[in-house]
Order: C-alpha cells, then sequence, then structure tokens
C-alpha cells in the first residue's frame, strides 16, 4: 500500500479567506478523479472542542456521526464531499494538550521535561497522521486554522515543517493570501502575499501553491511577480476571485487547475480533466430556478447567520433540487410577541424554528410556532424548534397553561420537555449531550415515512432534554402524533399534526446531513410543502 498523501492549508494576511471552501473544492476535484480524500482541520484555540463555545465565537457547532461537536468548516467538507467527518478530523490546541497532560500524568515522559518541542508538536504530528494511517485514504488536506504568524498558530507551523522534512515526497502546502486592491491606486497589491511568505519561510515552511483571493482578474504579470517573490513555479500561483455562491468555487479552482498543480506537487497523475458534471448541474439548477418561497428563521442568533450556517446550506441543497429559490427571513425570537409575530411572520410561506439553548428568545419561537400552527403554514421545528412545538401544544391545545421545558423553567408542573434520567448526575458541560448519530423507527402513513420512505432512519442530535413521554398519551389524542421513535430508548425523535398541511418538529439535526450530492429529504420535502402553500 503507498502511503497517504497530505495537503497542508495555511492562511496569510487576514482571517476568513475561506481556507475551508478552498480544501472542500480541492478535496471535490480529487474524488471526482478518483481520490479517496478526507479533510480536517486544525484550531488553534484552547477549548477542547467548539461544543462549550457560544455561536456568536465561531459560528455554528457541528456534529459528526460519531458525536463529535466540531467546527462549522467540517460541514462544509461533508457538503462538498459527500462522505462524513468523525471525531478525528477535528484537532484543537486544547485537545492537544489535554492528552499529552494526561499522559504525563500517566508516566509515559517519566524523567523527562515535557514541553511544546517535541511533545505538543509530536502529539499534532501524531494526529495530522492519523487518517492517513488509517488506510482509508490516498489524500489527507489538513486546513490549519487562524494565521500564520500568530503566537498559537506556531506549533502547527512547526509541525508542518517536520513533517514535510520527513516526508517531502508526500507532503505539500498551500498558502491561502489575499491580494487587495486599493481603489486610490487601482491596482492590486502583493506585498501582504510576500510578508506573509515570508514569515512561513522564517519557520521552515516554504509553500508549494499560493491561492490568492481577490476581488479583481489577477493578470500574468503579477502572477509572474508572485511565483517569482514568493518563491513558487508560475503555474502554482492560482486566483480564487469572488464568487457568487461557494458552490461556483470548485469550477472556478479546476479552471485554475487547481487540482493539477496539487497533484504534480505530490508526484500523482496529473493528465485529464476533474469530471464535475453534476456539481455542475446542481449549481446551474441552484441559480435558475422557476419559483420563489419565503422561509422565516426563527432563531435567537440571527445576526450572526454563520449560527445556522447547516439549515441555510441544506435550503439551498433543497432549493436546487425543487428548482426553487428560498429567501430565507431571520427573524430574531427574542422581538416575538403575540402581535409582533403575526407582523412579522404575516407573509411567509413557511417557518422555520431553530435550534438553541436557554431561556433567552424561548417566548418569541413559542409565538412563532403557534402562529404556524393556527394559520396552517408549513412548519419545521429542529431540536429547540420541535421542543417549542411540543410546548406550544401543551399550553394552548392540552391547556397546561405553565408547560415548559425543564432547561427554562425547573419548576414547571407540566415538564414537557424533561431532562433524561442519565443527564441528572452529569455536571461537565463539554461533551456530555446526547451526540451524534442515534437510530428512528419511523410509523408508517407518516409524512415522516413518506418523506424518508424507510422505516428505520439515522439522524444526528445534540441535546439534553426530550419529549416527557409521560405526557405521550394526552398529546396523541389531542391530535399531535409521535412518529418517530428511538427503538432503543422509546424516546420521541418526531413529532407530527396529521391535521394540518405540513408541521414537523425533529429532536434530531437533519441539516447535519444535507450534501451537495444528498440533499436531506426533509429540507426537500418541506420546501415543496411551502411552495404548494404559497400556490
Ligand atoms: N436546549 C435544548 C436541549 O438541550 C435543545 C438543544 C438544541 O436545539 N440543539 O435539549
Amino acid at each position: 500500500m503507498s502511503s497517504a498523501k497530505y495537503v497542508f492549508v495555511t492562511g496569510g494576511v487576514t482571517s476568513s479567506l475561506g481556507k475551508g471552501i478552498i480544501s472542500a473544492s480541492l478535496a471535490t476535484l480529487l474524488q471526482s478523479r478518483g481520490h479517496r480524500v478526507t479533510i480536517q482541520k486544525f484550531d488553534p484555540y484552547l477549548n477542547v472542542d467548539p461544543g462549550t463555545l457560544n455561536p456568536y465565537e465561531h459560528g455554528e457547532c457541528y456534529v459528526t456521526e460519531d458525536g463529535a461537536e466540531t467546527d462549522l468548516d467540517l460541514g462544509h467538507y461533508e457538503r462538498f464531499m459527500n462522505h462524513p467527518t468523525s471525531q478525528a478530523n477535528n484537532v484543537t490546541t486544547g485537545s492537544v494538550y489535554q492528552s499529552v497532560i494526561q499522559k504525563e500524568r500517566r508516566g509515559d515522559f517519566l524523567g523527562k521535561t515535557v514541553q511544546v518541542i517535541p511533545h505538543i508538536t509530536n502529539e499534532i504530528k501524531e494526529r495530522m497522521q492519523i487518517l492517513g494511517n488509517s488506510g482509508d485514504y490516498d489524500v489527507i488536506i489538513t486546513e490549519l486554522g487562524g494565521t500564520v504568524g500568530d503566537i498559537e498558530s506556531l506549533p502547527y507551523v512547526e509541525s508542518v515543517r517536520q513533517l514535510c522534512w520527513e516526508k517531502p515526497d508526500d507532503c505539500m502546502v498551500v498558502h491561502l493570501t489575499l491580494i487587495p486592491y486599493l481603489t486610490a491606486a487601482g491596482e492590486l497589491k502583493t506585498k501582504p502575499t510576500q510578508h506573509s511568505v515570508k514569515a512561513l519561510q522564517e519557520s521552515g515552511v516554504f509553500p508549494d501553491v499560493l491561492v490568492c483571493r481577490t476581488e479583481h482578474e489577477i493578470n500574468e504579470s503579477i502572477r509572474r511577480k508572485l511565483a517569482l517573490f514568493c518563491n513558487v513555479q508560475p503555474d502554482a500561483v492560482i486566483q480564487s476571485i469572488d464568487a457568487e455562491t461557494i458552490y461556483d468555487v470548485p469550477k472556478l479552482m479546476k479552471e485554475e487547475q487547481l487540482d493539477k498543480v496539487v497533484l504534480k506537487n505530490l508526484g500523482l497523475n496529473h493528465t485529464g480533466e476533474a469530471d464535475i458534471t453534476r456539481w455542475e448541474e446542481f449549481v446551474f439548477n441552484l441559480k435558475n430556478p422557476k419559483n420563489e418561497i419565503d422561509i422565516a428563521l426563527v432563531g435567537k442568533y440571527v445576526e450572526l447567520k454563520d449560527s445556522y450556517k447547516s439549515i441555510s446550506e441544506a435550503f439551498i441543497h433543497a432549493s436546487a433540487t425543487s428548482r426553487c429559490k428560498v429567501n430565507l427571513h431571520w427573524i430574531h425570537s427574542e422581538k416575538l410577541n403575540d402581535q409582533s409575530a403575526k407582523e412579522a411572520l404575516k407573509g411567509m410561506h413557511g417557518v422555520l424554528v431553530a435550534p438553541g439553548f436557554g431561556p433567552r428568545g424561548i417566548d418569541g419561537k413559542l409565538h412563532a410556532v403557534k402562529y404556524a400552527r393556527e394559520n396552517k403554514i408549513p412548519f419545521l421545528g429542529i431540536c429547540l424548534g420541535m421542543q417549542a412545538s411540543v410546548i406550544e401544544y401543551a399550553r394552548n391545545v392540552l391547556n397546561h397553561q405553565d408547560a415548559h421545558s425543564a432547561e427554562m423553567n425547573p419548576d414547571s408542573s407540566h415538564p414537557v420537555i424533561d431532562i433524561m434520567e442519565e443527564q441528572k448526575k452529569i455536571t461537565d458541560m463539554g461533551g456530555t449531550m446526547r451526540l451524534g448519530a442515534c437510530a428512528c423507527e419511523l410509523k408508517k402513513g407518516t409524512i415522516a415515512h413518506a418523506v424518508y420512505g424507510a422505516d428505520l432512519i439515522s439522524e444526528r442530535h445534540r441535546h439534553r432534554y426530550e419529549f416527557n413521554n409521560a405526557y405521550l398519551a394526552q398529546y396523541e389524542e389531542a391530535g399531535m402524533k409521535a412518529t418517530g421513535i428511538n427503538p432503543e430508548t422509546g424516546l420521541v425523535e418526531i413529532v407530527e399534526i396529521p391535521d394540518h398541511p405540513w408541521f414537523v418538529g425533529v429532536q434530531f439535526h437533519p441539516e447535519y446531513k444535507s450534501t451537495v450530492a444528498n440533499p436531506h429529504p426533509l429540507f426537500v420535502s418541506f420546501v415543496k410543502a411551502v411552495l404548494k402553500n404559497k400556490a
């Protein structure tokens, strides 16, 4: 078996250049040439994982099949590659230190002084090669979070240097940089890139490819200048011009021959062309809708749209499938009361109530559910959104006025959403929720069963609280049905109201599994129902 090849992706000049999208686009191109590819992300912060971070910090927390709480870039990787990632695909400085310190306590380094070099860098190098050593992949793309020159990135850059030294034939570095345009001078400027490459070179890392983010076309003379001063081949200067959608980027990178340059650097066959016909069909359908709908996304982190990244991307996938443009209207749940909910949701063809934690904004979510339920507007509730639909139903249909989730009101006399027995003794907050893939059995003759076309499905979870089965009979009797049940625990995973055109609440997160190649059926069905409602 030949050894895996490693592509390290670093970023210079500024953050938010889109390393994740470039990595995912490269993976897409390599995959379409038949290579087995995965992408991993190394984040330089001290949280063990992003699960304890507020979405305002780094956007949504993405959850993998095996229950890892990860950076949202892993969502992009899966959406582009249509291949699951795992715990091993996201490493943070916190998790690296945690494991080195555990080893020290165990006595693994007995007698030695434990230091950043070599102990932390060895740990990083080991983690960088876990997926490569699994034998499951030909190419491992490793995205380094942060920007070259940051103090906290240094151990990662040093680890990359060592790996490039140890495996010169199997490793390469792609450096993503910014070529700013100075309007007053009417010029693109290369100096920031020269400086960031120099910073890498001073650390002993020599980029093989430059991917240059730019708002304007980079001409031949700038490409040559960049190549000469940054010490790369002229064909290894890749332009990454601002795109209309992130889904344009694989095609743009193909036109710039990023895949060929990378394969050449790795000593792999680079003849022929990547076949991205299906991808291009998807983009065509996305850009040429035949219809348009308005959907309200009710949440409390709407100021930062990255907080609901997977949801908005799942709508994009569904909108391409249905050739129907989805206009998402971001509505702040904190601003909704009985009256303002009517005003804000008037004219919306569908309502989605988003996931979330804690009491802030919950009342607004309940008002949004009530409006959608009473006005027969297609409704999708995800996680806390599903819990909100259960609470609203208890209050306004079952007449349990103070019904609530135990998360919001531990003293409610009707805790229709409650904490599970095994969660009660847990005191640590990190990585202790119900996380990752769980099975769910679907009842025949329900929306869920029709949507999935299966009796048994698997979806990813991330929550502590659950539907309280003590109330199940009351709900079923009144008209809200449990249509998806966890076969191992009996927990309610899906609720529906049959006496409503399309009302579905799911305790899991379908958005995590929607990809370009496999748009999620629940989102596709929701979009269809919304379109029908509009008509
Ligand atoms: N806060 C709720 C719980 O922990 C819902 C979580 C979520 O929406 N992801 O159960």
